[in-house]
């Protein structure tokens, strides 16, 4: 046999995941705890992402038990508070809210932690992992069968699964062969992301400033003096922006957020991020399930994207585990498709809302964001319940009946 022959055997799994972004890493490392036999089809991560993700508690949960918890921890910073500040010019105009984590009886919302440490430690820890078998080519063809799914791979080899656990990316290949209808929207907004020292300590607070263009948004890095920012601004504005001496971006940057951290000193290293939804019509058809951006793209606002992609990963390791027969089969993807979609529509919906109500001027639209928002700052219970929502869904509902359990004494 040739060497050529070698690599191109078939490698047969329960389950392959396509994608090595955070999803498909996560996605194999819970599938391979599970008890799965794990194909992992994707190149290496990037390590030159300079975005940080703001995970919140359930999900650093759920990493903990997938053994990365601790290394997570040490690098990420704590976000004990988050206040979102109505930084447009517009007519109407809301007063600043703030949410506390200690006002829900939590210590932090969670971790906001760097893309490339985050990228590492899953990739180490798939990399160590018993059970998962890592692929280092990409699906060039999908042929889904009723009794299995089969990737055809750019090093010429094949690897076929009883279920596809599809994490690869906005674009997804595997959605596209599944035959899944989608919406995607281009958004007239780009990200400008970067890290920068700040005179004043941040003590642990992310301050989201709303402007008429999207999004300001400043979150802890650690050591108190060091924070990432994510501002949404035109396609074009973001390209300016990201052409200027780093003096003049560190003002830029310290009158956007009215001096609230004191001077602010860029760092080097600054990246665009065009900006666009994505929804499919399900999530799951063909064997093949859709995970992380293959399943929702929005634009960041209240950090929702990776967070709801870890809540898929949740949901497809419990149900391929209640399916051990088939975890690709018809009953298994029904149950998921379900599953998913009420958070996935909610989550979506509301934070799409939302970005489009920035974008808008129409009168309405602001009176309403001005509404909800003015709600929030002004009652303690209502803030409670988004803040219970924002970390899980379900919880604030919970939590609120409990309370009401408790006042009518029952
Ligand atoms: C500016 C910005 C800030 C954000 N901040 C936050 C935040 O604070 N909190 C939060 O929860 N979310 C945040 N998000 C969202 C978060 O970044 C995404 O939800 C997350 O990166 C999606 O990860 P993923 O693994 O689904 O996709 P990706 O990271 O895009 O990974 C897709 C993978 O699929 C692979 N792939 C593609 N085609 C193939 C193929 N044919 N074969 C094999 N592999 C393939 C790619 O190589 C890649 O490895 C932010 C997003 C942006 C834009």
């Amino acid at each position: 046999m040739s060497g050529r022959q070698d690599v191109v055997a078939d490698r047969n799994a329960d389950i392959l995941v396509a994608g090595t972004g955070p999803v498909g890493l996560i996605a194999a490392l819970a599938l391979a705890r599970a008890g799965f036999s794990v194909s992992l089809v994707g190149p290496e991560p990037r390590l030159d992402d300079r975005r940080t993700t703001a995970l919140m508690k359930p999900s650093l949960a759920f990493l903990d038990g997938l053994g990365v918890g601790a290394e997570l921890a040490a690098a990420g910073a704590p976000l004990s508070a988050m206040r979102i500040v109505d930084a447009t010019r517009r007519l109407v105009r809301s007063r600043p809210v703030t949410f506390r984590a200690a006002e829900i009886g939590e210590d932090l919302f969670g971790l906001n932690i760097p893309n490339t440490r985050l990228n590492t430690v899953l990739s180490e820890a798939a990399a160590a992992q018993a059970g998962i078998a890592r692929l280092r080519t990409t699906v060039e063809r999908w042929e889904l069968t009723p009794g299995r799914a089969v990737a055809h791979l750019a090093d010429g080899g094949t690897a076929s699964a009883a279920l596809v656990a599809a994490a690869d990316g906005r674009a997804s290949p595997a959605r596209e062969a599944a035959g899944i209808a989608t919406r995607a929207n281009p958004l007239p907004q780009a990200a400008l992301v970067l890290n920068f020292a700040h005179e004043r300590d941040h003590e642990s607070v992310s301050t989201e400033f709303h402007t008429e263009t999207g999004p300001f948004t400043q979150v802890p890095l650690p050591g108190g003096r060091r924070s990432s920012l994510v501002w949404v601004v035109r396609p074009a504005e973001a390209e300016a922006l990201a052409a200027l001496p780093d003096e003049a971006l560190s003002r830029r940057v310290e009158e956007a957020m009215q001096s609230m951290l004191g001077k602010v000193t860029v760092e080097p290293g600054r990246q665009v991020y065009p900006l666009s939804t994505v929804s499919p019509s399900r999530f799951a058809a063909r064997r093949v399930a859709l995970l992380g951006e293959a399943a929702h793209v929005i634009p960041p606002i209240g950090a929702q994207g990776l967070n709801l992609g870890i809540r898929d990963v949740e949901e497809l390791t419990a149900i391929a585990g209640a399916h051990r027969d088939d975890p690709g089969g018809e009953a298994a993807l029904a149950d998921y498709d379900r599953r998913r979609r009420i958070d996935i529509v909610a989550r979506t919906g509301a934070v799409n809302l939302l970005n489009r109500s920035l974008l808008s001027g129409f009168l309405p639209a602001q009176l309403a964001r001005m509404a909800g928002l003015g709600a929030l700052g002004a009652f303690a219970p209502l803030r409670g319940f988004f803040m219970r929502e924002g970390l899980r869904p379900g919880s604030g509902l919970a939590a609120l009946s409990g309370g009401l359990r408790e006042k009518v004494g029952r």
